[in-house]
């Protein structure tokens, strides 16, 4: 069976949004020598989520769509979190996005021109080392309504400075013991103007650098230098950054000559039912609530690659959703309409069914199989017709027999006839059960006039069932994927509670022995396919020869569609 490639269709250009403007404004006006280079900054500390997924899109997109360049640059600057395991899979998820990077660099590769910056900033009076205790800095920093105090140290002779801040490098103090500040104003209404910090010391080992340095730069003041450095012209991040443009500005306008790169925010993503910020989901992984990063319900990419996502389907969503300046939290629901949309264009439809029950067509002849042609794809006449076995003894899903149906329950039922999808008419005529008196078999016949599923005398049925053969069938097991929250905000929690208490304990259901056609005997990990009347389904990394996993992407009912349409 052909499985579903990642290079088709083209995910969707994005709309121009605030963002594209100036951009465009910039460009049509000359501005930085008609340059556009953007980056992506992720810190490596964790794995790429959803979120980064608009930033991801949004950077490389503008870059891309605009004949600009943009980087990939990882913010290194703080030792302790950071770890090659997440560099590497930061790497592959941008890439399998489908995006670029003209260059990747790391923050830490600027120590040594940061710490020189640094140097520059005493000489010229802008900073200088304070040794007032952290406790004494936060007292010292003021309040929202109050301003703060100078610091006595504040007007130490810059020689002084600089020779305290190359014996904090040489490595001649202890850990907190002295800090680089920067020399802006005490009373600024801003508090990150308030003599912010620029250094620290830090004994840590670095990923990259290893024990090279013992003082470590603040993201504040490592952002923008690094920014400048690879000729950045517009710095896009999330709104919480706001706040930290003036000090952004600060350090471009005191220690960068010519083109200088502006900071740009935008509102991050939200999404209702899910967690996204890195230290929550690492969390997940560390007490067990998830069996990885990778867990087809984390929100991360690389859970949404193995729950079955395409790089299209996340592309689109970020299109939709667009870039503004205003927080807003987006329906999960229309993350899984955007996936949906895409497979349903381009996934081959196969049977499968998750809960057997076994038929048995009296009147086939024993020993016999034949082939039904069945239709890959509705959607896509091209995608042409396979050859399915039949034989005498079926399984069909169990939820699709009554023994005493209900008004509106149109499938089989005792005496009732039912078309078997491009097989044939049955009529149930016996229902076998155990001791325990539970239904374990059904006693069908068949039309064999209705080949291929239709009647030549014209009459209908009301129902069409899946089915598969039963010594044809694989054995498979396949996972069905719930909210991993049962609540819309998880974060939203009384004292004392946290968002672990809003877990879903039933986000997964694993079934064993589901039965799959056979021509799915060749599909590979990360292959989709719709299980028809079920749902979307990828198989999974756990995949083993003959032992196939199925993860259920999403299921076949579109809730956001539905939404939509009323909002229209
Ligand atoms: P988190 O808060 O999830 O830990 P972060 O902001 O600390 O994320 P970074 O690695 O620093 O993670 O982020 C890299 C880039 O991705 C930054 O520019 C950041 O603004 C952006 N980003 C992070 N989360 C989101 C989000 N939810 N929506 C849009 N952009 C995001
Ligand atoms: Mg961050």
């Amino acid at each position: 069976m052909a499985p579903t490639d990642d290079t088709t269709p083209a995910a969707a250009s994005a709309p121009v949004d605030f963002i594209r403007t100036i951009i465009d404004e910039d460009l049509r006006a000359g501005k930085n020598h008609g340059r556009l280079a953007t980056r992506f900054p992720p810190e490596p500390n964790g794995y790429l989520h959803i979120g980064h997924a608009k930033s991801i899109c949004l950077n490389f997109g503008v870059a891309e769509e605009r004949g600009g360049t943009c980087n990939l640059r990882f913010d290194d600057t703080n030792p302790t979190k950071e770890d090659v395991e997440y560099v590497e899979s930061i790497k592959a998820d941008v890439a399998w996005l489908g995006f670029r990077w003209d260059a990747m660099f790391y923050a830490s590769d600027y120590f040594e021109q940061i710490y020189q910056f640094a140097e520059q900033l005493i000489r010229k009076g802008k900073a200088y080392v304070d040794e007032l205790t952290a406790d004494e800095i936060r007292a010292y920093r003021g309040t929202l309504t109050e301003p703060g105090r100078n610091s006595p140290w504040r007007d130490r002779p810059a020689e002084e400075s600089l020779d305290l801040f190359r014996r904090m490098r040489a490595g001649e103090f202890e850990d907190g013991k002295y800090i680089l500040r920067a020399r802006i104003d005490m009373g600024s209404p801003n508090l990150n103007m308030r003599d912010p910090a620029l250094y620290r010391i830090r004994r840590a080992h670095h990923h990259r650098t290893g024990d090279t340095w013992c003082i470590y730069p603040m993201y504040d003041y490592a952002h923008p230098l690094s920014d400048a450095l690879e000729r950045i012209t517009h710095s896009l991040c999330t709104l919480e950054f706001e706040d930290h443009r003036p000090l952004y500005d600060w350090c471009v306008d005191n220690l960068i000559e010519g083109d200088k790169p502006q900071q740009i925010e935008f509102a991050r993503l939200n999404l209702n039912y899910t967690v996204m910020s890195k230290r929550k989901l690492l969390q997940l992984v560390q007490q067990g609530h998830v069996a990885g990063w990778d867990d087809p319900r984390m929100p991360t990419i690389s859970g949404l690659r193995r729950r079955g996502y395409t790089p299209e389907s996340i592309r689109n969503f970020c299109a939709r959703i667009g870039v503004a300046k205003k927080e807003n939290v987006i329906d999960v629901a229309q993350l899984e309409h955007s996936i949906r949309e895409d497979l349903n264009k381009r996934a081959p439809r196969v049977m499968a069914v998750l809960s057997p029950l076994k038929v048995v067509i009296t009147n086939y002849p024993e020993g016999r199989v034949e082939e039904v042609d069945v239709i890959n794809n509705p959607e896509d006449a091209s995608a042409g017709t396979r050859k399915v076995p039949f034989s005498r003894e079926l399984y069909i899903e169990r939820d699709d027999f009554r023994e005493d149906p209900p008004k509106k329950f149109f499938r089989l039922a005792p005496g009732r006839e039912v078309r078997l999808r491009c097989a044939y008419f049955i009529t149930c005529t016996e229902v076998v059960k155990n001791a325990d008196g539970e239904v374990i078999e059904l006693r069908c016949t068949y039309d064999p006039a209705t080949r291929g599923g239709d009647a030549p005398d014209g009459r209908k049925v009301k129902a069409t069932l899946h089915w598969v053969s039963a010594s044809h069938a694989l054995d498979v097991q396949v996972r069905l994927y719930d909210r991993l929250f049962n609540v819309p905000d998880p974060d939203d929690v009384p004292e004392g509670r946290t968002f672990i208490d809003h877990l879903n304990p039933e986000s997964l259901q694993v079934i064993t022995h589901a039965k799959a056609e056979p021509s799915l005997a060749s599909a590979k990990p990360l292959d989709r396919f719709q299980f028809e009347r079920l749902g979307y389904f990828c198989v999974d990394a756990d995949t083993q020869p003959g032992a196939l996993v199925f993860n259920r992407t999403v299921s076949l009912r579109d809730t956001w569609a539905k939404i939509e349409a009323k909002q229209d």
